[in-house]
């Protein structure tokens, strides 16, 4: 098993390069590197994350690795290829590019691979492509781009947590480091025991969509589990962090995102009030009864009354009236 696994990393390590020199240095790669430059990703990014190409080409990367005389089932269980009914072994990305996904010592054990654009004539498939899990590949204990963020997350003691790979990217080349992103896969217990080891508290910034909200309330929880200090980062509807940085730059999504990010209490009545549609006092009723159960869960007495009075403000009600309908909550648990 260890022989295999030293195979497969070793295959790994070599396809990303080969992938990375696809890109950047043929013919084959020109299409890609121009989706990408459209992209705002500069050559320094491409290089420090060995961003590849993946030919449109079904045995460009078996080939490869047969001159090179890994055993082609191997290869089919490390995910570079894959193997048909018929027992016909091929190329398992084909005409997308690569991100290659490393674990925390900076090893290849993955790919993510992006088709070229959403108009792609093979957009029947998935837009995003990634390694299976494998002997080398646990996606539930990998964060993408950890090795290389783990400095500057200790540093800062904070880590920012995204939904792509290509947040993450942009992210770090707009001078944000500390960024991770789970695999296509909900935040697991195990990727926020990673995280806490090395801070304590991580800012979320999920796309702001429908989705990204729903995945936030359930990262909340899995991050709050683990003890770490949660905030959420406020996108626009509908823009995700990479579109917010080649929209507005670094500087705004330093001022109007990260710094803006609120604490999980005020996320979860943000959240509560977009959900509410208020025609008449008892829908009104309904929402305040909700978001004083919220301010329930808080330990702390001081936060309590700090987000009692805002309801209050909010809703014009007089404070007292608002505590006792917290009181008779709490009684009601
Ligand atoms: P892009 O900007 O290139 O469209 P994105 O990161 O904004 O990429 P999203 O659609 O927001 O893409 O998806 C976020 C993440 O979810 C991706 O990075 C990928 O890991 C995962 N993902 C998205 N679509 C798929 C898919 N069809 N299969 C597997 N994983 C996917
Ligand atoms: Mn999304
Ligand atoms: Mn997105
Ligand atoms: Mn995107």
């Amino acid at each position: 098993e260890k022989r295999a696994k030293q195979a497969m990393l070793e295959a790994h390590e070599l396809v990303s390069k080969l992938y990375h020199y696809v890109l950047t240095e043929t013919p084959y790669g020109v299409e890609a590197m121009k989706y990408l430059t459209k992209r705002g990703m500069s050559r320094q990014t491409l290089t420090e994350y060995q961003i590849g190409f993946a030919p449109d080409s079904w045995d460009f990367v078996t080939q490869f690795l047969k001159k090179r005389s890994f055993s082609q089932d191997l290869m089919v269980e490390a995910g570079l290829l894959a193997k048909s009914e018929a027992g016909k072994v091929f190329d398992r990305f084909r005409g997308r590019v690569m991100f290659p996904i490393h674990d925390s010592q900076g090893h290849v054990i993955g790919f993510g691979g992006r088709l070229l654009d959403n108009t792609h004539p093979k957009s029947s498939q998935p837009k995003y492509l990634n390694s299976p899990e494998s002997l080398l590949f646990n996606k539930s204990a990998t964060l993408f781009n950890l090795h290389r963020a783990r400095s500057t997350m200790r540093k800062r003691k904070q880590a920012l947590l995204f939904e792509g790979y290509v947040d993450v990217v942009s992210a770090w080349q707009a001078g944000f480091m500390q960024g991770v992103a789970t695999l296509g896969t909900a935040l697991t217990e195990q990727q926020a025991r990673i995280l806490r080891r090395n801070v304590e508290s991580v800012v979320l910034c999920y796309d702001g969509d429908a989705a990204g909200q729903e995945a936030t309330s359930k990262a909340i929880h899995v991050l709050q589990q683990a003890g770490l200090i949660v905030r959420v980062a406020p996108l626009p509807q509908g823009v995700d962090p990479d579109d917010y940085i080649r929209q507005h730059g670094a500087e705004a999504f330093s001022q109007q995102v990260l710094l803006q990010a609120m604490p999980v209490t005020a996320f979860r009545l943000k959240h509560l009030r977009s959900q509410y549609v208020i025609n008449d006092e008892t829908d009104k009723t309904r929402l305040i009864a909700k978001a004083v159960e919220i301010i329930n869960e808080l330990d702390s007495p001081v936060e309590r009354d700090l987000y009692q009075r805002q309801l209050a403000e909010e809703y014009s009600l007089t404070l007292g009236d608002l505590k006792w309908e917290s009181k008779r909550a709490y009684k009601q648990q």
